[in-house]
């Protein structure tokens, strides 16, 4: 911990204690030592083993230090902070609780997905925005366990993107989820120097320039048909319920229309599911000819089996679904299939719905590229 109380009930931080002095934990009030010393990051450490909240986090040099980056990085950027606040109505405390408003945690070990789960919903449902920045060994991992992606978050912009900050290099890292190949995840790093600029406006993405990530070459959609086959090969359970489903279309999964394969985003939380998404959105669109967006999305969600999507932590599975949905119709609408009639009508436009052969060909005359992210919010809700 990096703040305690002292016997006048005042907060001091550890670098300005005295060993002399006695202090107390802010949150469960027993009493503290100051370890501090040459070598030492200034800290206090409960004097016995204890129970307490404050002490869910091991207190590692790394988690000490980021906590400390963040506040600084607060107080240069001129936003109201505290250091480790204790919030007693949920009985948690943050990391750095930033304009009282938003909560940051620093996550340097790993936890249980269910102690993930359940800080976060009772940040929300205090109204807090609780963002979670990975510490280098879970953030610099290379593979996308089941517990990385719940700290996975989305915007408009940016899509899929997580967090990690580097204490020794004063580096914020994001990550950005970009599509999948060979069975690999690509992904792009992008890194902010905190010297330079405030963590709040990385985090949330305000004051910052958008950019488009990359192009995405026409041969994704080949890529993405040799995936969904080699899956199918290997028996990959979730893959072999997709195939069933679309059996019952009398449709195979590697030999579905080209727009139901490109542009391949990647969709880290839906687990493959985005080509039943595509598939019941063109369906709908096909049948109904003319909706609003609002129908087509209950339409299509009425459609998915419940099981088919998960919640996490920072994203639930309405979330995931619409992002999913409105990337999809943004691209639509790119290639002309689906059309916007007044302020809010999606109109299917049939002649512009295009086989292989002239999928490639349109392709071609695009230069063969279709730039990423196409941008969220496109469609008119
Ligand atoms: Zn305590």
């Amino acid at each position: 911990m990096l703040i305690a109380k002292n016997d006048a009930q005042q907060m001091i931080s550890s670098h300005e204690a005295v060993k002399s002095e006695i202090y107390y934990c802010p949150c469960c009030q027993n009493e503290v030592v100051l370890k501090k010393g040459k070598i030492k990051f200034p800290h206090f450490a409960h004097k016995t083993l204890s129970n307490c909240e404050a002490t869910s986090e091991p207190e590692t040099l790394e988690h000490l230090k980021g906590k400390s980056l963040i506040a600084r990085n607060c107080a240069t950027f001129g936003l109201a902070y505290e250091l480790e606040a204790y919030l007693p109505e949920i009985n948690q405390r943050a990391d750095v609780l930033i304009q009282n408003k938003l909560a940051i945690e620093f996550q340097c070990s790993s936890l249980s997905i269910e102690r993930l789960i359940e800080r976060t919903t009772q940040y929300k449902k205090h109204d807090y925005q609780v963002f979670w920045v990975l510490g280098s060994r879970l953030g610099t991992q290379k593979h996308l366990t089941e517990l990385k992606k719940h700290f996975i978050y989305f915007d408009c912009f940016r899509g899929y993107i997580d967090f990690c900050l580097l204490v020794e290099d004063n580096l914020l890292v994001v990550t950005y989820y970009l599509f999948s190949k060979n069975k690999k995840i690509v992904t792009r790093k992008k890194q902010f120097s905190l010297g330079e600029i405030s963590l709040v406006n990385i985090l949330t993405e305000c004051g910052l320039k958008t950019e488009y990530l990359i192009q995405q070459p026409f041969e994704e959609m080949l890529n993405r048909r040799k995936q969904l086959s080699d899956q199918l090969l290997c028996s990959d359970n979730i893959v072999k319920d997709l195939q069933e489903y679309f059996y019952q279309h009398n449709l195979h999964l590697a030999h579905l229309p080209p727009y139901l394969y490109f542009p391949n985003f990647f969709h880290p939380l839906l687990r493959g599911e985005d080509i039943r998404i595509r598939w019941l959105t063109f369906e709908v669109l096909q049948n109904k000819k003319m909706l609003t967006y609002r129908e087509l999305q209950q339409d299509v969600l009425e459609n998915l089996p419940p099981e088919a999507m998960d919640d996490y932590a920072n994203l639930g599975k309405h979330q995931v679904f619409d992002y999913c949905l409105s990337l999809y119709v943004s691209f639509l609408q790119e290639i002309k299939v689906v059309k916007l009639s007044g302020s809010n009508m999606l109109c299917f436009n049939e002649e512009s719905v295009m086989n292989n052969e002239q999928f490639k060909k349109f392709f071609k005359k695009r230069s063969e590229r279709l730039t990423l992210p196409l941008k969220y919010d496109m469609i008119i809700k």
